[in-house]
Order: structure tokens, then C-alpha cells, then sequence
């Protein structure tokens, strides 16, 4: 009998978009939190993992460690009072992360569109937005801010119309860890910031998040509600809903290794979008997030506007996403605006259809500060064959 032929089919290795980067110092840190049996969502990691991340955004903020960006920014909301029939503005084109917590509130968010340049949200439609509303007894309660792909947004016209209409800002700043606006660290700048240190994120606890204010009292009480809300009593008293949101001894030790090297990934991040700039500036309808003065972002993910209209051949981002695909790259669309998403499609929406083509045409490329030279020549030579 004739025996089929197995031609084995050599799959390239996985190239993903972000993955988790480890120094190796991280496991020390483990390693402590075994040896004195913290395994516990409290413990010295948590204390030091805190404040490293205080002395490193400085500007005498204080943090909160959670066990995720979404839990910090669900005690934000509520620090500030956040409550039922409640509006709260915030950025259209973001991860629903964003988003939901307004919802778990039982408040209703009102969505802008971004504008041009950073890709962050329109002062313009914001205006827009907080007038509107006003007008219609509607006062925002808060603005969340965020700043994309670790882009700062134009953070001093919002904070400008922030304090005119006296609406406190809260700075998602979940991608933009190591990104400063003239020279100062994002995260330190809205009334209550959160951070994430999800896998995926420059860098990682496997899971966590903080919540970052100027304000004690506000990391206090998100403390005292992320650990059940105990009131001191040698039982369990209980006068607040409690929640389950604190970050865990072994989880803050890979942060406190991880906050050992996070100037160096900002640094890698930042060299991997140099390279695709040098490499894709010059083709026809392929546009990049820009820095204005100022602002100087992570980098976090490298992302290109693909204009088919222009580009050769009229490639389009769907044609360049499958053809990395194949090549097993992964590459992933710009987030899908939120006044898109069926879950809100009720939600109030400021803006025309910016952040809409953003979604339609903008592709993230692999940034993952773990990429070598063979990595970024595989996926550099993927998009050069179909665009040049
Ligand atoms: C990742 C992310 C979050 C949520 O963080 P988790 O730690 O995954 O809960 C919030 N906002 C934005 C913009 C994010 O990218």
C-alpha cells in the first residue's frame, strides 16, 4: 500500500504582541514571600511593591496594591462618590475595562471621541459633552481619562476644563506606566489614577492593579474597602460594603523585581517603535500616535493608521493583520470604540467618526520589549511584502 506522505509543515515560532518579560530578580522576591509563608493578599511585598511605585511616580503620591487595574478602578469611582443614575465621561476608543466599572456603580457613561493626534479624547467633544449634559440637569460626576497605548492625552486643556466645570478627573493610566507629560509621570495628575499589571502591560504581577492619589485618605479607605471593609473589631464588623480587591503577597513580589527594570522595557518599547517608524514612515497612508510637546509616551504597543487609499497596492489593515497572522504573528485591530459595543449602544455619544476609523484602520504591532532582531525582521519583512 501507498503510504500518504507527511510533509511536516515547519510552523514558525509564536511572535505575540505583548508578553510577559521577567529580569529573573523577580523570583527572589517569591522566594521571600515562601520562605516567611506571606501568602497572603497582605504582606511585606505588598508594603515595598507600594512604595516603589510611590518613589517612582513621586510627586508625593501614595498607592493602593489590587488584584486588578479593573478592581482600582472600580474603588476610584467609588472614593468619589460614584452612585446610582450617576454620569461619568469617558474616552470611546478604550478597553471596556474603562468602561464596565462605571457600570457596576449603576451610574451611565457618556462617551467622546478622540481627536487626531494622541488618539486620547477630544477637549472639544468634551466641552461638548459636559455642556450638553449640564444643560440637561445632567452633571458628569467625574472624567475618566486615558491615555492609549501609553499616549499621553492633551492632559492640560482637560485639566482646564476640568476645573472650570469642577469635575474630578480620573486618570485611567492602565497603558502608560513610565509615560510623562513635561517631564512629570502619568498617573500623578487626574484626583484618583489607576494602574494595571495585567500579563499583557509593560510590565506584570500576572494579575494587579493600584489605585494612586495625592490624597492619604482616598488609599486608605480604597485599602480598608478592597480588604472587606472590616471595621477594627477582634470579630467581623462590618458598616461598608467590602470588597475582595487587594493584590497578594506573591504576586507584589514580581512586581517588586519588575519595578527593577522598568526603565529599561520603556527604553526597549520606545526603540521598537523607533524601528517600525524608520521602517514604515516613508510608505504611502501609513500614519503613527503622535507625541506633541511635552508629552513622551511608553510606547507601550507600536500601532500604525493604515489609509488604503494611499498605501500601495490600496493594502488594507485587515490584509496586513491576516497575512502576520498566517506567518503566526499576532497583531491586533485598534480597540472597538465603546459607543460601538452592543452593551452600550444606549450610552450617550460626543464626537463624529474619528475613533471609528481609528478601529476600522488602525493595526497594533508586535512591542513586547522580550522581541530580539530575528523577531522584528520576521514581522518587519511580513508588512514590507505587501506594502512596498
Ligand atoms: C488593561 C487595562 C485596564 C484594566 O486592567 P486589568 O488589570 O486588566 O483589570 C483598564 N484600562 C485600560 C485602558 C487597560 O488597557
Amino acid at each position: 500500500m501507498i503510504q500518504p506522505v507527511l510533509e511536516k509543515v515547519k510552523q514558525e515560532s509564536k511572535i505575540w504582541l505583548s508578553s510577559p518579560h521577567m529580569c529573573g530578580k523577580e523570583r527572589e522576591f517569591v522566594n521571600e514571600a515562601f520562605d516567611s509563608n506571606w501568602i497572603a493578599p497582605l504582606g511585606p511585598n505588598v508594603n515595598g511593591f507600594e512604595e516603589d511605585l510611590a518613589a517612582y511616580l513621586k510627586e508625593d503620591v501614595h498607592v493602593a496594591a489590587t488584584n486588578s487595574g479593573t478592581a482600582a478602578l472600580h474603588l476610584a469611582l467609588i472614593l468619589l462618590g460614584i452612585g446610582k443614575g450617576d454620569e461619568v465621561i469617558c474616552q470611546s476608543l478604550t478597553f471596556a475595562a474603562s468602561a464596565n466599572p462605571i457600570v457596576y456603580q449603576g451610574a451611565v457613561p457618556v462617551f467622546v471621541d478622540s481627536e487626531p493626534g494622541t488618539w486620547n479624547i477630544s477637549p472639544e467633544y468634551l466641552e461638548m459633552a459636559i455642556k450638553q449634559r449640564i444643560s440637561k440637569g445632567k452633571k458628569p460626576k467625574a472624567i475618566i481619562l486615558v491615555h492609549l497605548y501609553g499616549m499621553p492625552c492633551k492632559i492640560g486643556e482637560i485639566l482646564r476644563l476640568a476645573a472650570e466645570y469642577e469635575i474630578p478627573v480620573i486618570e485611567d493610566a492602565a497603558e502608560s506606566l513610565g509615560s510623562t507629560y513635561y517631564d512629570r509621570k502619568l498617573g500623578t495628575f487626574g484626583e484618583i489614577a489607576i494602574l494595571s499589571f495585567n500579563g499583557n502591560k509593560i510590565i506584570t504581577t500576572s494579575g494587579g492593579g493600584g489605585v494612586v492619589s495625592k490624597n492619604s485618605n482616598y488609599i486608605e479607605k480604597a485599602r480598608f474597602l478592597a480588604t472587606q471593609a472590616r471595621d477594627s473589631a477582634p470579630h467581623y464588623e462590618h458598616s461598608h460594603i467590602g470588597y475582595n480587591y487587594r493584590l497578594s503577597n506573591v504576586c507584589a513580589g514580581i512586581g517588586r523585581g519588575q519595578m527593577l527594570i522598568l526603565d529599561d522595557r520603556v527604553k526597549k518599547r520606545r526603540q521598537i517603535f523607533n524601528s517600525y517608524r524608520g521602517l514604515l514612515q516613508d510608505i504611502p497612508g501609513i500614519s503613527f500616535q503622535e507625541e506633541l510637546t511635552g508629552m513622551f509616551s511608553n510606547r507601550w504597543l507600536s500601532v500604525i493608521q493604515v489609509n488604503s487609499k494611499l498605501t500601495p497596492n490600496h493594502v488594507t489593515r485587515e490584509l496586513l493583520r491576516l497575512n502576520l497572522e498566517i506567518a503566526n504573528i499576532e497583531a491586533r485591530p485598534v480597540w472597538k470604540p465603546m459607543h460601538l459595543q452592543p452593551v452600550f449602544k444606549d450610552a450617550p455619544y460626543f464626537g463624529e467618526d474619528f475613533s471609528e476609523n481609528l478601529f476600522k484602520n488602525g493595526l497594533c504591532l508586535p512591542s513586547g520589549s522580550n522581541m530580539n532582531k530575528d523577531h522584528f525582521e520576521r514581522v518587519s519583512k511580513n508588512i514590507l511584502s505587501l506594502l512596498s
